[in-house]
């Protein structure tokens, strides 16, 4: 059976940066639950960082692979540099997708951790760009397809034919 990744506090885990989860209420997500295949992972938390914790974002707007290069940092709304943190968080994340043997995951849309399409732009003012969170960068990099909260149907789909 395929194991899925999933960002913690989708799964109602208060995990987030401010100490609340993001839960959702998808059936498929709970059908994969019940079916035993959902891994709940949080990289920030795995990574080091308390909860709650201030906000963060990637400098400059710049996606995960420019963190995983050391291009960008990854900074939160208080000035200190979290990059350290996003990293290790990035690679536990790797490392339990591995040891489950994990193709899937779906993360938490606009997290500079777990992101897939967007995240925030680096200026603490609610404002999202295009790009990957460091997570979810790294999960990619080695070939595991990351879905957002919002693409259960497109991870569906993508599981089936795994499992084809
Ligand atoms: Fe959720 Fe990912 Fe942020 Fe953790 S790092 S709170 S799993 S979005």
């Amino acid at each position: 059976m395929e194991r899925i990744l999933v960002s913690a506090c989708l799964m109602g885990r208060r995990v987030r940066y401010d100490g609340g989860a993001k839960t959702s209420a998808d059936r498929r997500l709970a059908a994969w639950r019940d079916e035993g295949r959902l891994v709940p992972f949080c990289p920030e938390v795995e990574g080091g960082l308390p909860t709650p914790r201030p906000a963060a974002e990637i400098e400059g707007g710049a996606g995960g692979a420019a963190v995983l290069a050391g291009a960008a940092r990854v900074l939160a709304a208080d000035g200190s540099d979290v990059t350290a943190e996003f990293l290790s968080g990035a690679q536990a994340a790797l490392a339990v997708a591995r040891s489950f043997g994990i193709r899937l995951a779906v993360l938490k849309e606009g997290s500079p951790s777990c992101g897939a399409l967007a995240v925030y732009d680096g200026t603490f003012r609610g404002r999202r760009t295009p790009g990957q969170g460091v997570t979810t960068a790294l999960l990619e990099a080695n070939g595991i397809r990351v879905f957002t909260e919002d693409q259960l149907a497109e991870a569906a789909g993508h599981l089936r034919a795994l499992e084809a």
